[in-house]
């Protein structure tokens, strides 16, 4: 994006977007200004305070990039930065710079290279006051929402800084026969990882995804989205703080169709982060090349509040989950399939929690709910509310723009009496409505939450633990979480989090979050004997004693 291409209202970095027409669609508005604001402390810092000359100009040294652009903060629509773009060479100089450091850094010990990532960890939760500042400019989010950016990150270099040297050391295995056959399975990192990252958690999915790709060994080229880049860059800045050297993780930004690209065709892995449609365009490149790719696309998740379901907690929860940085999260709860014998009960509670919201842009604590991120966002916002009005839908809390706090917020929005034939039922929203529907038995709420193309995650409310652990493991969602929306298993570091059908492929966190980083090797020594036959046998003879040795072998249950 140019400065002249740049109407402050995409919010995105993809060109030919239509610009938003913030608060003044015409969907029905029940009543706006129902959401109080949140109030201003005295003394809260500016964007002018923030994100000064000096910031910019420090942060942007870290991008390889010799043209101009610029973004913006959602808040009011205006400029933030001025900042480099790269051009496909400028792509090209980024993957050779990183190139040259990854031989020296995947020649560190691995517990060197884990102490930069837990001296990284202590300084993201000291320095977090920079850090919140910078996210809730760039994305709108109100700052407890940015606040689990800080912790995500915090838990995943906590857990790789003390886990990688156990994650990647040589594992010894029974070879081909045992004791003669001595074998070794190593670990070697990719190389140079491209890494692709939407706009929506700027901290948490550029360097905290970068994060097990580089304990691993691996240099990163990091795509972050022109809209939230400074927050990525700033993060950047801190792992070098910490001890990274600077070459090891390289930073370029620009167009998503024309920059994305360039980094896809030359990692040796991809990480992509985004929208399951430009999933699939990465994927088709990443396979043409035949390079390995994790895949962490969107998600239409589903709550189950069943009949036994402590109601005020659950209503307590589908808040956060549904309305957490305006819906604006992967994991977000978009529909809630509610028993009937309780649904009534629970939306009562639910609606009157979501009307006491208070939406504000301060850069400071108190607000609960922030602004959308762009024009884009807020008209497909407009559009599944229309539509679901349109075909018979009820608006419960919400419905409303509030240009009145910012161009693009929104009211959190409760729609009843959704069907599956409305927009807001099948595609994913993105933002801060969530659709109500009401089931009778078990089956159909399991049904019901499978009944969409992505798997991403679920939560299943109920006071039965072993009930609700047996209708989550019948969920086709990466994730399930009992009694919460999306924070538990997001959290647990150790184990993995991803997406099913269209919402993924891979995983990260846990094992198999930084493994997909390494490629295996496995190096077998023979010794004694050879696999053939020897001391005299003839071929059937050896034929006999391997076959009786195979044998034998599954007696003694060799694995
Ligand atoms: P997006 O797909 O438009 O963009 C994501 C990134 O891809 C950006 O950096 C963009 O510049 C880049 N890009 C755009 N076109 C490209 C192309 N042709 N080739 C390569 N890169 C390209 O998505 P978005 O709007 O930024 O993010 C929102 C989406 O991301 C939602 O669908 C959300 O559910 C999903 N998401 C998923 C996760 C997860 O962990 N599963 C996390 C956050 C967001």
């Amino acid at each position: 994006m140019t400065d002249a291409q740049a109407p402050d209202l995409t919010g995105t970095d993809t060109p030919g977007t239509p610009t938003g027409t913030p608060g003044t669609t015409g969907a029905p508005a029940p009543a706006p200004g129902t959401n109080p604001v949140a109030p201003t402390p005295a003394g809260t810092r500016t964007a002018a305070d923030v994100v000064t000359p000096e910031l910019v100009a420090r942060l942007v040294k870290g991008v390889v990039g010799s043209g101009r652009t610029v973004n913006h903060t959602p808040f009011t629509g205006e400029k933030l930065a001025d900042l480099p773009e790269s051009t496909p060479e400028d792509v090209a100089r980024a993957f050779d710079l990183a190139r040259a450091a990854q031989a020296v850094w995947a020649a560190t010990p691995v517990r060197r290279r884990a102490a930069v990532l837990l001296r990284f960890h202590d300084l993201v939760l000291e320095r977090q006051a920079e850090v919140l500042d910078l996210i809730q400019l760039e994305t709108g989010k109100a700052r407890l929402h940015a606040h689990e950016e800080v912790q995500a990150v915090a838990m995943a270099a906590r857990h790789y800084g003390h886990r990688a040297g156990a994650y990647l050391r040589p594992k010894r295995h029974t070879g081909a026969i045992p004791v003669l056959t001595k074998v070794t399975e190593l670990r070697h990192p990719r190389g140079v990882v491209g890494q692709i990252v939407p706009w929506n958690y700027p901290l948490e999915l550029s360097v905290g995804d970068a994060l097990p790709a580089l304990v691993a060994g691996n240099a990163v080229v990091m795509k972050p989205d022109t809209e939230s880049c400074l927050t990525a860059l700033w993060a950047r800045d801190l792992l070098i703080e910490a001890g990274l050297p600077a070459d090891v993780l390289q930073a370029v930004i620009g167009l998503g169709p024309v920059v994305g690209p360039e980094v896809v065709k030359r990692g040796d892995y991809v990480s992509f982060t985004g929208s399951t449609r430009t999933g699939r365009e990465v994927a088709q490149i990443a396979a043409d090349r035949l390079v390995g790719f994790s895949l962490e696309l969107g998600g239409k998740n589903a709550m189950l509040v069943l009949d036994d379901a402590d109601l005020d907690k659950a209503a307590a929860g589908a808040v956060r989950a549904c309305f957490s940085s305006a819906g604006q999260l992967c994991v977000s709860i978009e529909r809630l399939l509610v028993h009937e014998s309780v649904a009534d009960a629970f939306l009562e509670r639910f609606a009157a929690r979501t009307r006491a919201m208070r939406l504000g842009s301060a850069l400071a604590y108190g607000a609960d709910m922030g602004s959308l991120v762009s024009g884009q966002q807020l008209d497909t916002v407009r559009r599944h509310i229309e539509d679901a009005v349109a075909h018979g839908a009820r608006i419960v809390a919400g419905g409303a723009a509030r240009p009145d706090i910012g161009p693009f917020f929104h009211e959190p929005t409760i729609l009843d009496g959704v069907t599956e034939a409305m927009t807001v039922c099948a595609e994913e929203t993105f933002g801060p409505v969530v659709s109500v529907q009401r089931f009778r038995t078990d089956d159909e709420a399991v049904d019901r939450a499978n009944s969409t193309p992505y798997g991403l995650n679920s939560s299943v409310w109920t006071r039965d633990a072993r009930r609700g652990r047996a209708i989550g493991a019948r969920l086709r969602t990466g994730t399930v979480n009992l009694n919460e929306g999306y924070a538990s298993a997001y959290g647990s570091v150790r184990s993995p989090m991803g997406g099913m059908k269209d919402s993924g492929l891979g995983r990260r966190h846990g094992s198999e979050g930084i493994l997909k980083y390494t490629e295996t090797q496995t190096i077998a020594e023979q010794r004694l004997l050879p696999l053939a036959p020897a001391l005299g046998m003839d071929d059937e003879g050896y034929a006999r004693f391997m076959s009786r040795g195979l044998r034998a072998m599954k007696a003694f249950r060799l694995r």
